[in-house]
């Protein structure tokens, strides 16, 4: 299995500094020359069929990839320094996968992992009763990932905060199997290939190699003859939980939200991830979003703009105000109702911004019409579009 740090359980039983034929305390640039001495000397282009010094460059690699990293070399440090060289041996009799499970159980509780948790029920309890001394170091607690997510809620819900429901699901291991991939019951072998490093050395040339993931086990160091039937074999299935989560009033169409603590839970003890929500809003029927502001379209008609009125509007869960258009106002003004808007984060609240827009009639009553003519007689030869044909012309 390959972790984050890197961390292989085969490493206790390498000697990978001897290999490197460097002290336990060399400093990093006396193992890197060494590597760099040994990798060019043992390098497979120089030597082709050449299996012992291919051999011999794979093991330097992968020594080198451990104690060359000062995060991986404390690792492997800890980890000789607990079972000493030689103390573990995959494979070796039956009793092989228990050490294995062991190292496993250290591993999680050195590095902060849920590993030991994986493999617990598949090996916990079982035969071999030997391995009673073995030293259970305290877990580290470890914070849960950080869990993204959307909801769709209704503009007045954003308007004014809203407590939804959430199902959130996350990758976690299979649950029939715990995430071996092997049927249950069934027992699992250390995989021939990479003999249960989970990874093998691959050369890309140039003196460099890398460690690639066993293409056979998948980097699980171990394999089922029949895989697990729910997962087919990947370990990997889902786990599901509903939770709770306040959407703060006045969020905004497309904004993500965090909320601290919502994510998934910490392993042994450590605080839970967050979670992401990315909010989209449904629009009103009526009501439109500027910042923090509630815009509306007005109707109004021509006289009520001409001569002043006074109309009244809804509010958007309030209610309704006045607007006193004075005379004269032009279509297309907006006029500003304080605090009917949305609410912000400190509790104060936008303003409603009211456009007011002239509505024409498809038909006319007989008076009406016949008031509008009148109206039109009266405005005869006022110079609406003078201006329109003298700033073209130029
Ligand atoms: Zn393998
Ligand atoms: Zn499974």
């Amino acid at each position: 299995m390959s972790t984050d740090d890197g961390f292989r359980a085969d490493w206790v039983q390498k000697d990978f500094y001897g290999e490197l034929g460097v002290k336990k305390d060399a400093p990093a640039d006396e193992i890197k020359k060494a590597y760099r001495r040994l990798a060019r000397a043992n390098h497979p282009d120089s030597h082709p069929g050449d299996t012992a010094k291919h051999e011999k460059f794979k093991a330097v690699a992968e020594a080198y990839d451990v104690v060359g990293d000062p995060a991986k070399r404390k690792k492997y440090d800890e980890l000789r320094s607990l079972h000493g060289p030689g103390g573990f041996r995959p494979g070796a009799g039956g009793g092989g996968g228990f050490n294995l499970e062991d190292l496993l159980r250290e591993r999680a509780g050195g590095g902060g992992g849920g590993f030991g948790d994986m493999f617990g029920d598949l090996f916990g309890g079982g035969a071999g009763g030997g391995f009673g001394g073995r030293r259970q170091q305290p877990r580290r607690a470890q914070k849960g990932q950080d869990v993204e997510s959307t909801a769709t809620i209704s503009f007045t819900d954003a308007m004014d905060g809203v407590t939804i429901s959430l199902r959130l699901t996350s990758e976690a291991a299979c649950s029939e199997c715990s995430g071996t991939g092997g049927k249950p019951g069934t027992k699992p072998r250390v995989c021939p290939e990479c003999e249960g490093a989970g990874y093998v050395v691959a050369s890309v040339g140039g003196g460099f190699s890398m460690n690639e993931t066993c293409p056979t086990c998948g980097g699980r160091q171990l394999i089922y003859d029949e895989p697990c039937p729910v997962c087919g074999g990947s370990g990997r299935g889902s786990s599901a939980r509903t939770i709770q989560a306040r959407i703060p009033a006045g969020v905004k169409d497309g904004q993500r939200i965090r909320l601290r603590g919502k994510g998934a839970p910490g392993e042994n003890g450590g605080p839970a991830g967050d979670l992401y929500i990315t909010v989209k809003v449904t629009p009103h029927r009526l009501f439109g979003r500027k910042d923090d502001h509630l815009t509306l379209d007005v109707p109004v008609s021509f006289d009520e703009l001409a001569l002043g009125a006074e109309v009244k509007i809804p509010t958007l869960g309030g209610a309704p105000v006045t607007l006193k258009l004075p005379a004269g106002t032009p279509d297309g003004r907006t006029f500003r109702v304080r605090g009917k808007g949305s609410t912000r984060a400190d509790g104060t609240r936008g303003d409603l911004l009211a456009t007011v827009k002239v509505q024409v009639p498809a038909h006319l009553q007989e008076r009406a019409r016949a008031a509008v003519e009148a109206y039109r007689e009266a405005m005869a030869g006022t110079p609406l579009r003078a201006n329109l044909f003298e700033q073209a012309g130029s």
